[in-house]
Formats: C-alpha cells, sequence, structure tokens
C-alpha cells in the first residue's frame, strides 16, 4: 500500500485554507507547514487531520479547524519572545503552533485524560517550551502570569475576570463568547486597567466548564 502523503497535504492545507482566506504571516504558515495535525487526531482519523474542518478527538471534545487555529493565532500577533496561555489544551495542536511563535506556552486542560495525551504527543514531538496543566482554566495559571497574549479555545459566557487581569498590559485575549450553536470571537486588549473588545467572527465552540463557564444545564438552554 502507498503510503499517505501528510506533508503535502499540509501544504495543500495552507495554501488553500489558510492563505486564500488572507492569512499571510510568514512566520505562522511556516508553523501550520510544520507541525504534524494527523498526530493530534485519533488514529483512524489522521487521513482526516488536514481537512477543512474540525475533528472529533474523544470525551466530546474536538480539535478547531485549522483556518481558526491560524485566525485565532494571528490575532496574537506573537513575535517570538512573548509568554502565551492557552485554556483548553485539547489535543495539543494549538499549543503547539503557539509553542513555534512564543518562546513559553502555558496551557490548561480541565479533562485530565486529554491533558496527559496532548502532553504524551507534545513530548513525542519535541516541544519543549509548553507546559500543560491540569486544572479550571477560567481561574487562568496564576504561577506564571502575566501573559502577553491568552487564547480560550472553549465558548465562555463572558470573559472571566482572572483571564483579564492575568493579561500583561498592552496584552491579548482571544476568546469565544456566546451561547450554544454560535459565539463571536472577541479580542480583548488591555491598556493599564482599560479593556477594549472587537468581534472578529463567528464560530461554535465546545462549552467552556469550570467556575467561570457555562454551567451544564445553563449551556443546554442557552440555545
Ligand atoms: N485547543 C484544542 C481544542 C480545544 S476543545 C486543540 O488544539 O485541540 C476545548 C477544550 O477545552 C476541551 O478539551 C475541554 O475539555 C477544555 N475545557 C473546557 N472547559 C475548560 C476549563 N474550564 N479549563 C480548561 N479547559 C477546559
Amino acid at each position: 500500500m502507498e503510503a499517505f502523503d501528510f506533508e503535502a497535504e499540509r501544504v495543500e492545507m495552507v495554501t488553500w485554507q489558510i492563505e486564500k482566506r488572507g492569512i499571510r504571516e510568514p512566520r505562522l504558515l511556516a508553523a501550520l507547514r510544520t507541525v504534524p495535525r494527523h498526530r493530534f487526531v485519533p488514529e483512524e482519523l489522521r487521513r482526516q487531520a488536514y481537512d477543512d474542518r474540525p475533528l472529533p478527538i474523544g470525551s466530546g471534545q474536538t480539535i478547531s479547524q485549522p483556518y481558526i487555529v491560524a485566525l485565532m493565532t494571528s490575532l496574537l500577533q506573537l513575535k517570538g519572545h512573548e509568554n502565551v496561555l492557552e485554556i483548553g489544551t485539547g489535543s495539543g495542536y494549538q499549543a503547539a503552533i503557539l509553542a513555534c511563535l512564543a518562546r513559553t506556552v502555558h496551557s490548561v486542560e480541565y479533562r485530565p485524560e486529554l491533558a496527559e495525551r496532548a502532553q504524551k504527543t507534545l513530548a513525542e514531538l519535541g516541544y519543549t517550551n509548553v507546559y500543560v496543566h491540569i486544572g479550571d482554566g477560567t481561574l487562568g495559571w496564576a504561577e506564571a502570569a502575566p501573559y502577553d497574549g491568552i487564547l480560550v479555545t472553549a465558548a465562555a459566557p463572558r470573559p472571566p475576570e482572572p483571564l483579564l487581569q492575568q493579561l500583561k498590559d498592552g496584552g491579548r485575549l482571544v476568546i469565544p463568547v456566546g451561547a450554544w450553536h454560535v459565539q463571536e470571537l472577541q479580542l480583548w486588549e488591555r491598556e493599564g486597567e482599560h479593556f477594549s473588545s472587537q468581534d472578529m467572527l463567528p464560530v461554535a465552540f465546545v462549552p467552556l466548564r469550570g467556575q467561570h463557564g457555562w454551567k451544564e444545564e445553563e449551556w443546554a438552554e442557552s440555545y
């Protein structure tokens, strides 16, 4: 049987799904061409890893569509020196992309089984500047704060206050805010004690749980 050419798939993905939609930053495109997305999805879905859509990763969770990963990352405007926080490690794919573009990445995951698998994948692939933590990411990760950028990859009812507080002055928070089926991807920027936000794009994420997240009943009724 002929081997499946994951690298060729990845190059095509970047051309047709990312560049065609207007994302141009060379470092980001290089990261997307490098990180082996197929290693972050379940074995039986590897051949679909470069498709233009999210995929299930177990425990009812999903790895985001490649374009959404690219767009969220691009909104952080990373130069390479940053300390970044991700909430919702999931498969670890988004964390790996961030690891290529920032100095340090802390990523918090609520579900231990996902955190452990993501940690294993990231270690196997040699990403040494990503720290996966198990916990409630709506509380942020105070030990490594403040952050130049925070990226939340689950839908929140509103930006959790601890995350805004753990942003550096001049820092950026990217977060899907809204209810079941559709949320608005928001970009928050901090200037001193002033926070401003912009709506970027309608998106659909799984719910953010935890203290400042959606309660199960509220989410089900939020449609
Ligand atoms: N960024 C991931 C996709 C995340 S899916 C990737 O690249 O694969 C959303 C993830 O957020 C799920 O894994 C879910 O368990 C996690 N999550 C939900 N609520 C959370 C919380 N309060 N703290 C941390 N993680 C949370």
